[in-house]
């Protein structure tokens, strides 16, 4: 049976996956969105493990324009210092349940833990608006160019 949309109350929702720009702070990426969406106004109701598909993908998104470690960024840099993940969170000051988040994507992390890869702080220079700023530690799969951006992302 299909399901009235309750948005407009013309169209019906359907289970599918769309693709959807996702913004933050000026910067898109293109996500698969999985859920029941109206085929008449194109709203959509995701449920707990819609928004889980792509938690993963948008927070990693979010770190990386914030100039914070993402999961696999954190990961390289703890096993590069050869360190567990009990000791990496004592350093940071991290209880090892939320460090261990940090490194699933399932949260972001906190700046002051973003920042236990000192080595690897690089600094970006933007040529649009020639600000200086902080970004992110890549872990050196950059080596030291200055944009690290994932290809798919774009300045608006
Ligand atoms: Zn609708």
């Amino acid at each position: 049976m299909k399901k009235a949309c309750s948005f407009c109350e013309k169209g019906f929702l359907e289970r599918k996956t769309i693709k959807e720009t996702y913004t933050y702070k000026g910067y898109s990426i293109e996500i698969v969105q999985p859920g029941e969406f109206c085929h008449f106004c194109g709203e959509g109701i995701l449920n707990g493990a819609d928004i889980k598909a792509t938690e993963k993908q948008i927070l990693a998104f979010q770190a990386k324009i914030d100039g914070l470690l993402t999961s696999s960024e954190i990961i390289k840099v703890r096993q590069k210092l050869k360190l567990s993940l009990k000791q990496a969170a004592e350093i940071c000051g991290d209880e090892p349940n939320r460090f261990s988040r940090y490194e699933c994507g399932e949260a972001i992390p906190r700046r002051s833990t973003s920042n236990f890869g000192v080595g690897h702080r690089f600094v970006n220079q933007t040529r649009a608006n020639t600000q200086v700023r902080p970004y992110s530690f890549c872990a050196g799969f950059c080596r030291g160019r200055p944009a690290c951006l994932p290809s798919q992302v774009t300045k608006r």
